[in-house]
């Protein structure tokens, strides 16, 4: 008679993160179905327990990351393979921020900034998020899905004048989208009142759609009405909109913006941190001193370079400098970009100084923010947790590897509800990232951005090995993750 194995694969000679922040060991981890079935320092796994087994050679084996702060939307769908993110050891990304999401809104125009930066009408195919939810299901991405419904999404699929504050009947549908959004698995809201088709909206609607998702036990992440001179204004009117919601508060990619503006996180982060001791706050940041959104005349000075994106028009401009457009064109950057419109740039606009203190803020969760539609990307798109465990974690020293992989798996898992996601543990999710920390790196840069980091192995998700260095991506299972339907 012979005895079914314990384990469905076991692997040894690991180096163990597990996702809380302690400490590495030499360690070992079993997998069984789609879960992690044991998991401790070596020798707690008898030897033969596992259908196979594995050495892995003294590497690394930490929770596969999360992507706090994503528009992967449409590429979920369209490029289910996620090859700019499982390559860096992302699992799950979490979509739907600052304002913008697929679902619940359809355009039989071209959908205005910053929609656009999702795609054109044609993209915008779901109605309901329980249309989005079956859409995920049905294409089965090669990384888990978690999903915030935008603001500007709720008002352009409710209002017919955006310019103005939701009246008491706009608020009441959206507050039925944030219904229907909740009971199909979404995980919170989103605004983006940087943004013109959110902007009209004051503390009063925010907080009535806000409440309305805190009630289905919601998060709310916010790309803040003001990155540059009022930034701190801006921190007053978010954290009293989540209090009055009782909703807890994601500050997104939290930056001093705007040359006049930098070195002041040294105001900004107290002021979030005393937030924090009376109401959970965090702040998702990504690891580059230069932001990318739409190509924004607001945005446009000479006192920082801009680079362009993408460009409807012109094209053959991706990739060079505004300054160096208008030169060629013989007329002002201002001239210039109106020309270039609609576009998308990427914008040199903070201190390095600041980066690193948000970066370094217990608060701080890794998010991307990569735009994986734009011709030219920033290159936070395919090297953004390399670069933070690689670069500013081992070679720069900022922080321990350890607490660089804790912002990017058990404190966004937390903070987003991702009930068995970001930490080791038997019973959690086999989501599984083998990288070597020697040699960790990103490689894309802003003249090659589509360059893939180097140093992860091999990528496990839902139990499944999904991605290696060798072969790319091998397998898909990934999920809708969070939400009332989870687990
Ligand atoms: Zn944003």
């Amino acid at each position: 008679m012979t005895t079914r194995p314990a384990h469905d694969l076991v692997l040894r000679n690991a180096r163990i993160y597990d996702g809380k922040g302690g400490a590495p060991y030499p360690g070992e981890l079993a997998i069984t179905g789609d879960r992690i079935s044991a998991v401790g320092p070596a020798g707690t796994i008898p030897p033969g327990t596992g259908e196979r087994e594995e050495d892995l050679g003294g590497l690394a084996l930490a929770p596969g990351f999360i992507d706090a702060h994503t528009h992967d939307d449409r590429i979920v769908l369209d490029a289910p393979e996620m090859l700019p993110k499982i390559s860096q050891g992302v699992t799950s990304v979490v979509v739907g921020n600052c304002g913008i999401s697929l679902a619940p809104v359809t355009f039989t125009d071209n959908p205005p900034p910053p929609m656009n930066l999702l795609g054109d009408a044609r993209a915008y195919a779901f109605a309901s998020f329980a249309d989005y939810a079956a859409a995920i299901a049905r294409v089965v991405p090669a990384v888990n899905v978690a999903a915030l419904i935008g603001h500007s999404a709720l008002r352009l699929a409710t209002m017919g004048d955006i310019t103005r504050k939701a009246s008491p009947n706009e608020i009441e549908a959206m507050q039925a989208h944030a219904d229907e959004a909740m009971a199909n698995g979404a995980i919170g809201l989103s605004t983006g009142l940087f943004y013109p088709t959110n902007a009209a909206a004051d503390i009063d609607e925010v907080t009535r759609i806000a409440g309305r998702f805190a009630e289905h036990g919601g998060v709310y992440a916010t790309h803040m009405r003001d990155e540059f001179e009022h930034v701190l204004d801006s921190i007053d009117e978010t954290v009293t909109t989540a209090t009055a919601a009782g909703i807890p508060l994601v500050i997104s990619h939290h930056k001093c913006a705007g040359v006049s503006n930098w070195g002041r996180t040294l105001q900004t982060l107290p002021k979030i941190e005393a937030a924090a001791s009376r109401h959970p706050v965090n702040v998702d940041v990504y690891p580059y001193a230069a932001g990318s959104t739409n190509l924004r005349a607001d945005l446009v000075t000479d006192t920082y370079r801009i680079m362009i994106a993408w460009s409807r028009p012109h094209p053959e401009m991706q990739a060079r400098d505004l300054i160096d457009i208008a030169a060629e064109w013989g007329v002002d950057i201002h001239e210039a970009a109106r020309r270039l419109q609609p576009a998308g740039a990427i914008y040199f606009q903070m201190d390095e100084a600041d980066v690193r203190r948000v970066m370094s803020s217990r608060l701080a969760m890794i998010g991307s923010d990569g735009l994986p539609h734009d011709h030219h990307p920033h290159p936070r798109l395919w090297g953004t947790f390399p670069r933070v465990i690689g670069h500013y974690a081992r070679d720069e020293k900022l922080f321990p590897i350890e607490a660089a992989i804790h912002k990017m798996t058990s404190l966004p898992a937390r903070v987003f509800r991702l009930a068995g996601r970001g930490s080791l543990a038997a019973g959690a999710f086999a989501d599984l990232v083998v990288f070597d920390p020697e040699t960790i790196l990103d490689q894309a840069t802003y003249d090659q951005p589509l360059r893939r980091s180097i140093g992860i192995g091999r990528v496990y998700v839902n139990g499944k090995l999904s991605f290696t260095a060798e072969g790319g991506v091998i397998g898909r299972a990934g999920r809708l993750i969070g939400g009332r339907n989870d687990g």
